[in-house]
């Protein structure tokens, strides 16, 4: 099924595990106060109670999790905002580890016994199946010459914005996170190299193969 097919059948969304993983992120920068302040701006988005419960189960749509990173932008401003995104992306992981780690075989000794390289690069490849199962994206990982790229289509983070630059900053510090995290403590740059809301048919994050430290 193409695209606008699965657009006209179903709400696009993310898992409600996937998006409390992103609202702890955010809860390690902005705090308690900062992120009621995000929520109470009354902007299209949702905050996931802690505990279970009704809310709970229902996942985010696509307009919930952009309106997420809109409001940021709104109450800090759009350089102050995406700087917390990219904050919060980072402070996300281990969050993420622990709802995650151990299904996607993360944390498993097989996978931490692998050569550095190959860590990384199966890696990211388990990332992009897993996100590919969350939300209702598409997410492919391809190698060039010193670089992966992970090639988001669908994006929600930017979903249905045009703006002036990439806005995708969650999932630039999450990448950066995960990768010093699988190479114990390196540091790659990861940049946002195309963004849907700069007109591009998908998100693509370009991370070095070379650690700069
Ligand atoms: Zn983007």
């Amino acid at each position: 099924m193409d695209n606008l097919n699965r657009e006209a059948t179903v709400t696009l969304s993310c898992s409600n595990l996937l998006m409390q993983v992103v609202q702890e992120g955010v809860r390690e920068i902005i705090g308690q106060a900062g992120v009621n302040a995000v929520f109470n701006l009354g902007l299209q988005t949702r905050l996931l109670p802690q505990e279970g419960g009704p809310d709970f189960e229902q996942d985010l749509t696509f307009e919930e999790i952009a309106g997420l990173q809109i409001a940021l932008e709104s109450l800090y401003g759009p350089r102050g905002g995406r700087g917390i995104a990219l904050r919060a992306g980072r402070a996300s992981f281990p969050y993420f580890l622990r709802q995650f780690g151990e299904r996607a075989g993360l944390t498993q000794m097989d996978f931490r016994l692998l050569p550095t390289q190959a860590r990384l690069s199966s890696g990211l490849d388990v990332l992009a199946r897993l996100l590919s199962n969350l939300c209702h994206i598409t997410v492919r990982l391809e190698e060039t010459p010193g670089h992966w790229l992970l090639w988001v289509e669908n994006c929600p983070e930017c979903w249905h914005r045009q703006t002036q630059e990439a806005v995708c900053h969650f999932w630039v510090g999450f990448l950066q996170e995960f990768m010093a995290w699988a190479s114990n403590g390196r540091y790659y740059a990861v940049v946002e190299s195309q963004c849907s809301a700069l007109g591009a048919s998908a998100c693509v994050f370009q991370i070095d193969q070379q650690a700069l430290d």
